[in-house]
């Protein structure tokens, strides 16, 4: 990708505020302070590599408005990372706290890395080192880290760990994903997965489907396409097809997801971050490429992997009925413009279809202050119940101003946003 390509993901992520700015309660200088994060934090970590070399990791955290809350969002760990994606995750935070009322703005991080590719302990001396370097921009009451691509619970353990030694205080109100013995919520890993759960839930009561005739595809096996599968196998929907990064598998009756869950899971040992199997190897099926999942006939696609997974260039190409986006930012502005002119097609937008994980987190954040911790059925259910009254919110928007319903969340966003600039007052 170039440097123009990557200045492109944020004015995307602004271009959808732009849509939006045009039927919400907002001013026009909202809009304007929201084009621009508040701040932007770029470190350096130097890592202590097992074989006794240095090696410095560029990273990132941006925060991005403050205005609801203080800053919540995930740290990615990829190869990939640069700045104005970040920019962009940071900005669709922002929108997905206000989309749930969960009072907080948006912030986000990124470590240039390749984590499949360092032992245990040396990524352990990263993510304890990026903590070093944020930890005077970090906290419970200003910003709130969490997992994010290839970073999971224990990232997050040695990550407030690193930070309650930095401040000399038990911190674990600081970072959200956290193990359960470090006082991690019940429910937190299979949160995201849950949330767009739900929101299929909703799309089935007003549709009227029987699930046992509705087949879907994820695209992306991991945390969040797993469980979403797992709890539509569980009500009857067929699962024809997955994928991961190396590659997919399709089943026209269907796949039992448990067994497909313990196959692609099995091979990862005790002591490995990443060690884990790929679906394609792991079950006898017909293969078939990411791309070709995209593009089945089927009744809802899943897009649970990285951005930009429908473009341009295969949207004309997409033939399910409903796209419910688990990734952040699978449908690029392109795209959107091209599957908004197929009728009968509804995307759920990622910043309502994936905003379990940050509910359960602000949960989890809740927990914390209080020292009082919750079973796993109450925050199930205070999930559902958020999830599926924003869900009505967003949809009644949709009606209401007969637009997509990305732009109805927006929307939704963007009143709740402009509602909390108009009460601190506009001088500043
Ligand atoms: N990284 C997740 C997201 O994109 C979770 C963020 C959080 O829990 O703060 O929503």
């Amino acid at each position: 990708m170039s440097n123009q390509d990557h200045e492109i993901i944020f004015q995307d992520a602004l271009g959808r505020l732009d849509v939006a700015g045009k039927y919400a309660e907002i001013d026009q200088e909202t809009i304007q302070r929201m084009q621009h994060p508040i701040q932007i934090i770029q470190v350096a970590i130097p890592v202590r590599m097992d074989d006794g070399s240095l090696k410095i990791f560029p990273g990132y955290r941006v925060r991005h408005d403050a205005t609801r809350g203080p800053t919540k969002g995930g740290i990615r760990f990829h190869p990939e990372v640069n700045l104005e994606e970040v920019k962009a995750l940071s900005l669709w935070m922002t929108c997905k706290c206000a989309v749930m009322d969960i009072p907080y703005g948006g912030a986000k991080g990124g470590v240039i890395v390749n984590p499949k590719e360092l032992s245990p302990l040396e990524l352990e001396r990263l993510s304890r080192g990026f903590i070093e370097r944020i930890a005077d921009f970090i906290g419970p009451d200003t910003d709130i880290p969490a997992p994010d691509v290839y970073t999971n619970e224990r990232i997050m353990g040695w990550m407030m760990n690193e930070y309650s030694t930095i401040v000399r205080k038990h911190s674990p109100d600081v970072i959200t994903g956290k193990p359960i013995a470090l006082g991690g919520s019940l429910g937190r890993s299979a949160a995201t997965g849950r949330g767009a759960y739900h929101c299929v839930k909703q799309l089935e009561k007003k549709r009227g489907w029987n699930p046992k005739e509705v087949t879907v595809a994820v695209q992306g096996f991991g945390n969040a396409g797993q469980s979403v599968a797992e709890l539509l196998h569980a009500d009857g929907y067929r699962i024809v097809a997955v994928s991961d990064s190396k590659g997919g598998i399709y089943r026209e009756e269907g796949f039992d997801v448990p067994s497909l869950m313990h196959a692609k899971n099995e091979s990862r040992e005790l002591k490995a971050v990443y060690c884990e199997g790929s679906v394609c190897e792991a079950v006898d099926a017909k293969t078939i490429s990411n791309e070709e999942l995209l593009e089945l006939d089927v009744d809802i696609l899943i897009p649970a992997a990285l951005q930009d997974a429908i473009t341009e260039d295969n949207a004309e190409k997409i033939s399910a009925r409903v796209i419910v986006e688990v990734a952040n930012g699978p449908v690029t502005i392109e795209a959107d413009a091209i599957l908004d002119r197929k009728e009968d097609l509804i995307i759920v937008p990622d910043i309502l279809a994936n905003a379990g994980g940050v509910t359960v987190s602000y949960f989890e954040w809740v927990q914390n202050r209080a020292g009082d911790y919750w079973t796993e059925e109450k925050v199930n259910h205070r999930l559902e119940e958020n999830m599926c009254k924003q869900f009505e919110h967003v949809y009644e928007l949709m009606e209401e101003h007969r637009v997509s319903m990305r732009t109805a969340a927006y929307v939704l966003a963007l009143n709740r946003i402009g509602a909390a600039v108009m009460a601190t007052g506009t001088s500043a």
